[in-house]
């Protein structure tokens, strides 16, 4: 499998899961021409993908959705509660999700399970391909057992570790947006990310990118050091000595190579 981020954070989000024959754009939250270029980049054809699955309607998630879809005839993959929200005007073919649910897309196996996110509805997954599996889970402020069960295996993790606490805390945001951000509906910490990818993170575990960085309230190397930390102190090392982690950049893609 290939596991690919176009652009992670608040201004942008879209991964590409790849197996066999068939890719899978997991959000599209760029405009339409900016996927084209970075699929491109990937030598991923937009006509050859399988779909567009969206977490959830928020814009960082849905931006380029409509074009992409209209413009290659792509089916759109939402959660029921999300689609009178999606701004994407009329799409030509739409796939209805329910939480939780498992489907099949081409090649590739899929398994949904609950995030919990302030909008309508929100969805993380693992996907599988022959033997392999990978998973996504990000927008999330909070991170359940089940989540925690359903990620255990994966050879390729896109995770969120949104924010620095203390950069949140003593930064320039309104009082609200803070506590919208570190509410159980909101985005995780650097340190929750390292707790839970301590529990996640088993031998097959191979590549992990950080993912939906804060521009404001995080620093790359500061969410690696954190999460690094956390996971050498829980012997994470010693589990899967081959992992190697990376955070996804705000505006370039980043390809994780064979998994
Ligand atoms: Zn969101
Ligand atoms: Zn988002």
């Amino acid at each position: 499998m290939r596991l690919a981020t176009l652009a992670s954070g608040s201004s942008g989000n879209s991964t590409v899961i790849s197996g066999g024959s068939t890719s899978l754009l997991v959000d599209a939250g760029l405009s339409g021409k900016a996927i084209e270029q970075r699929l491109e980049s990937l030598e991923i054809e937009p006509k050859s993908l399988g779909g567009i699955l969206v977490t959830h309607e928020h814009r960082d998630h849905t931006h380029g959705v409509g074009v992409l879809a209209r413009r290659y005839k792509l089916p759109v993959y939402v959660l029921e509660q999300c689609l009178p929200l999606l701004d994407t005007g009329v799409l030509p073919q739409v796939e209805v999700l329910s939480a939780g649910e498992a489907l099949e897309i081409g090649e590739l196996k899929l398994e949904l399970f609950e995030t919990f996110h302030d909008s309508a509805a929100s969805t993380g997954l693992v996907c599988f391909h022959g033997e392999t599996k990978v998973g996504l889970a990000t927008d999330t402020g909070m991170v359940s057992a089940g989540m925690v069960r359903k990620l255990q295996g994966c050879s390729g993790i896109v995770f969120e570790s949104n924010h620095d606490e203390e950069m949140l805390w003593q930064g320039r945001y309104p009082h609200y947006l803070k506590r919208r951000i570190a509410a159980s509906t909101g985005h995780l910490s650097n340190a929750d990310a390292g707790k839970a990818l301590a529990e996640i993170i088993s031998k097959d575990a191979k590549r992990l990118v950080l993912a939906h960085l804060s521009e404001e309230n995080n620093v790359p190397d500061l969410a690696l050091q954190t999460v690094g930390n956390i996971l050498v102190d829980s012997g994470v090392p010693e589990i899967a000595p081959g992992l190697k982690i990376r955070t996804a950049p705000r505006h370039t893609p980043l390809a994780v190579g064979e998994l």
